[in-house]
């Protein structure tokens, strides 16, 4: 006789069912249950025996089971049937399943006229719907989901019984006799009559601005005509807002996508993908003056449901919420949005999650936003330490490890504002509950002395009376390229907007050799003044005007300093902020060169650049050329010297400058990662948040791969700051050894 312990994800994902499957079909008796986190069987027989039926289990396994390890102890059940009995308690190292799209089983029950659930919108199964967002609790069980409140009807509940059936231990089942229910409301909170879908679909037609609840959080949903609207009442003038499409036919009419694309739009995580626009320019309204525009294929029934009531095959589907604060999630926070019409219903939300947000480059899968379908599926810790890990300013997501695991948060956001540190707070809270993480043995933030994370980190280390560790912004993107590739040693390119250096200079171009808990900076891009700190981020005219400054000209385009501006920018040259950031230099280009103005939410002027780049190409004749010190500094005054000189007619020229242009600083940097690696017999690495531009990429592969350098890049954990938690949780927990 013996008893199976299996470890994995093993719960909430049809893993019993499977399993009372398998061992009837094998005519064993038995029995199943869940162990705290994990599952137990047992079944006659031996070590031998047991081993057979983990073979054919495998084989039968869900789509979204997993099992990573597991231990056969003796044991011995009682009876001749196979049956599945209560949970017991057990460690509790549970992995909880993330939200998944609609599978294609359930997908041909709506569709059905014929089935009981068909055009349901609360359709799901075993296999597919939200668990993240609706589990409140472990074990995963109705009571403990926000599923309680809905009693099973009948034959619902004779279908959780019944092993035959696709819902045997579904514990989010239902159907339309016993679903929530979605409700149709006005800008007031009054409720309409009528077809809520039909009525919500009929005012999104005629141009309104709608909101919709979905799994862990709500959509502001409109038709791309209509997106201005939008643009002004959220003072959001240029925000890319992603589309949610009818299917991927559809979505071929409106991008270029390869098959790589299309495999991840219609994956069962069915994230945001950041695709090329085809040429039509149609969709300039919603993503303007950039070459991609982020699509979603429907995840939830209730998506497809609404589609059933569209004339059109796209909608403007962006997270609902007040700019730079969390996705809303209750009714009071809907309304206060004060948009025309309201798709809500009475099923709480007990987590947020943001849609997820990722780049395709070949098989490579690029992670801007790790949320919803992703978390909180856990990583590899690289240490047997339970340390929490807070990150940086914006694009927040925290990290927190136990028993060998690390748990990402979901996508928290701007953490500056207050609404964003609650969320923080309560995620934090919620998943040391859900993961049974007493004990904090440190926590860790950035360096950066005026981040909003670093005094809720104080708060946390002084609360626990634990260490509070300090990493450096970039070692922490080093440290998460390493443990993403599961290596110990690279020397990372760390491409990056502005993080706190170690010399109090504003780091963001820079080479480091970096093993997980140290690193030496080898290379980093020459320093240029940011006038007015902060500032020259949203206006980086400055940054235009200080380069003309250092290289003593002052025929800088029109438009980029007055008078007055340079009179007082020249005051205040000598005691700015300096910087090293790769992000800084492609805002200069991309301003200089009249790509963009201002900068209004997060990176736009080097996304606005990056279409330019990748039609560029070299322009032998322009001289373009990199100056590297022995000390490590990459010269971009002598670059930008060149590009100052040129006289650029057409928008071929302007394109083929930022090329040149971009490409010498990159293929300086890269170069000198490429000596580095050589000498220490390494890969290269590239993270921070300009690893999300492929032309850039494909820069630094040019001129590291034909040396026969590897190249480490991002899988797991994204490049930009919503993976720095991970790499400061890695150094932290390394450093308490
Ligand atoms: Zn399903
Ligand atoms: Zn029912």
């Amino acid at each position: 006789m013996a008893r199976l312990f299996l470890y994995g994800t093993v719960q909430g994902v049809g893993f019993r069912p499977t399993v009372h499957r398998v061992a009837t079909g094998l005519d064993l008796p038995g029995y199943v249950r869940n162990n705290g986190a994990n599952v137990e069987v047992c079944i006659p027989g031996g070590e031998p025996e047991a081993n057979d039926f983990l073979a054919r289990l495998r084989e039968e396994l869900p789509p979204l089971a997993e099992v990573t390890d597991y231990d056969i102890e003796e044991g011995e059940p009682d009876g001749d049937a196979f049956v599945i009995i209560p949970s017991s308690e057990g460690p509790r190292l549970s992995i909880i399943p993330p939200d998944t799209a609609v599978c294609a089983k359930c997908m041909a029950e709506f569709h059905d006229p014929a089935d009981r659930r068909s055009k349901h919108p609360f359709l799901n199964c075993t296999d597919c719907g939200a668990r993240f967002s609706v589990i409140r609790d472990l074990p995963y069980d109705r009571p403990l989901t926000s599923m309680a409140p809905f009693a099973m009807c009948e034959r619902c509940e004779t279908e959780y019984r019944d092993p035959a059936t696709r819902r045997f231990h579904a514990q989010t089942t239902n159907c339309p006799d016993c679903a929530p229910r979605y409700m149709l409301l006005e800008r007031g909170g009054q409720e309409l009559d009528g077809d809520p879908f039909a009525g919500f679909a009929a005012r999104v037609m005629e141009g309104g601005l709608g909101v919709m609840k979905g799994w862990g959080g709500m959509h502001i949903v409109c038709l791309p005509e209509v997106a201005d609207q939008l643009r002004e009442r959220y003072h959001r003038p240029a925000k890319p807002f992603a589309l949610l499409v009818r299917d991927i036919e559809a979505a071929r009419h409106l991008a270029d996508m390869t098959p790589g694309e299309e495999e991840v739009l219609t994956g069962h995580i069915r994230p945001i993908v950041l695709v090329h626009k085809t040429g039509t320019g149609s969709l300039e309204g919603v993503a303007p003056g950039l070459g991609n525009v982020g699509l979603m294929l429907p995840y939830t029934p209730s998506q497809m449901l609404l589609f059933e009531h569209l004339g059109v095959d796209a909608l403007v589907f962006t997270s609902a919420n007040l700019p730079g604060e969390p996705i809303v999630m209750t009714k009071e926070q809907a309304l206060a949005l004060d948009l025309d019409v309201y798709l809500l219903h009475d099923r709480e939300i007990i987590q947020r999650a943001d849609d997820s947000v990722l780049k395709v480059r070949g098989d490579r899968r690029f992670l801007i936003r790790r949320s919803r379908g992703v978390v909180p599926t856990p990583i590899d810790a690289g240490h047997q330490r339970s340390v929490l890990a807070v990150g940086a300013q914006l694009n927040v997501s925290t990290a927190l490890t136990t028993g060998g695991k690390m748990f990402l948060t979901q996508y928290i956001g701007d953490s500056s504002k207050h609404p964003t540190q609650r969320f923080l707070e309560d995620s934090v809270s919620h998943f040391r509950r859900m993961f049974g993480i007493d004990t904090i043995e440190a926590v860790a933030a950035d360096m950066h002395p005026n981040y909003s994370t670093l005094r809720i980190a104080k708060g946390w280390a002084e609360e626990e009376d634990v260490p509070l560790v300090r990493v450096q912004h970039h070692h922490a993107h080093a440290a998460s390229l390493l443990l993403d590739a599961g290596r110990d040693e690279a020397v990372v390119m760390t491409i990056d907007g502005l993080g706190y250096g170690d010399d109090g200079v504003l780091w963001g171009g820079e080479v480091l050799a970096s093993e997980r808990t140290s690193y030496e900076r080898v290379a980093h891009l020459e320093e240029v003044p940011m006038v007015g700190g902060e500032r020259a981020v949203f206006d980086p005219r400055r940054l235009v005007w200080a380069a003309h400054h250092l290289l003593d000209r002052n025929d800088w385009p029109e438009g980029t300093a007055s008078p007055e501006e340079d009179r007082v920018w020249s005051q205040a040259l000598a005691g700015s902020p300096r910087t090293t950031g790769m992000g800084r230099f492609l805002d200069l280009v991309s301003v200089y060169l009249g790509f963009s103005h201002r900068m209004t939410y997060d990176g736009e002027p080097a996304m606005r650049m990056e279409p330019l780049l990748e039609r560029g190409s070299h322009r032998p004749e322009w001289g373009f050329k990199v100056e590297r010190t022995t000390s490590g500094r990459v010269g971009t005054l002598s670059v930008l010297s060149t590009l100052f000189d040129l006289e650029l007619g057409s928008d071929r020229d302007r394109a083929d400058a930022a090329y040149c242009a971009v490409d010498a600083v990159v293929s300086g940097l890269a170069d000198s990662a490429a000596d580095e690696a050589e000498r220490r017999g390494v890969p290269v690495g590239v993270t921070g948040g300009v690893a999300y531009s492929l032309p850039i990429l494909d820069m630094i592969a040019a001129r590291v791969e034909p040396r026969g350098l590897e190249l480490l890049l991002h899988d797991r954990i994204p490049p930009g700051d919503g993976g720095i938690s991970s790499g400061q949780a890695l150094v932290a927990g390394l450093g308490l050894d």
